[in-house]
């Protein structure tokens, strides 16, 4: 039997949208259980990947289902429990970087630091640290504005990885870069993965960081088509 601490475990996933006097369902019901190693996530625009996504990041909560990561059903959480699993356990990367203008590298990465109760100088430590491990060492002080497309994108891995997260999920992390720096971006990824050994769920358009996941998943109208690896059966 293996071990479900090792595993992202989804069970009958439902989720809809109220608009206006509508309820939209984006997720249908959705049945997983895979390893979680390195996971990529294909599939058409507003097939639902980014709604998943909020939910295993805990950003968002589905109506019904389990959600099982690292042993533990985040549907069951309290508010409190959600925001800490954010907080301690979670990195996420989004397509637009999401860093703010108005400060440094340095404090972007240290600010979620601060906010989760960490010391001033610590929190820096802390940061400078990671922004050594993306290679940004020499760009501490650069502003978003300041820095190239790769760069900002290279302060938000940072700023995922500064809390030391068991799982990191990327949202169309190369969506807004040009090939090159996609490549190196996900080459940073993987090399990080393999030394920290977080799991990392991408969210991806790019068949060719698509293809390199280690479990290979396909979203359609809401659901994830079933697992065609035999591998992957439990
Ligand atoms: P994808 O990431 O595959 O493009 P999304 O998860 O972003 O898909 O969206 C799936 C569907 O849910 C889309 O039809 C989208 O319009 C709808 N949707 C997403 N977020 C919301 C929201 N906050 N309110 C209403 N509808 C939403």
């Amino acid at each position: 039997m293996s071990n479900p601490t090792k595993r992202i475990i989804i069970r009958n996933l439902i989720k809809s949208y109220r608009s206006g006097t509508q309820s939209v369902s984006v997720l249908k019901g959705i049945q997983l259980d895979v390893p979680d190693t390195f996971l990529t996530l294909m599939g058409p625009s507003g097939s639902g990947k980014s709604t998943f996504l909020n939910i295993l990041s805990g950003i968002d909560k589905a109506d019904s289902g389990e959600v099982w990561i690292g042993g533990k059903n985040l549907a069951t959480f309290s508010e409190e429990e959600l925001t800490n699993y954010r907080r301690n356990e979670t990195g996420i990367i989004f397509q637009f970087f999401h860093l703010l203008p108005y400060l440094s590298a340095l404090e972007n990465v240290a600010l979620p630091l601060y906010i989760a109760g960490i010391g001033k100088s610590k929190a820096r430590e802390i940061a400078k640290n990671a922004l050594e491990k993306v290679d940004l060492a020499h760009r501490f002080g650069h502003k978003p504005d300041e820095l190239s497309g790769g760069e900002q994108q290279r302060v938000a891995i940072a700023r995922a990885l500064a809390k030391n997260p068991s799982i990191v999920l990327a949202d169309e992390p190369t969506g807004n870069l040009d090939t090159y720096h996609a490549h190196k971006i996900l080459e940073l990824l993987l090399e990080l993965q393999e030394k920290e050994k977080f799991s990392l769920f991408i969210v991806t358009h790019d068949r060719e960081i698509g293809e390199k996941g280690k479990i290979r998943l396909k979203m359609k109208d809401g659901l994830i088509l079933p697992q065609e690896d035999p591998a992957l059966r439990v």
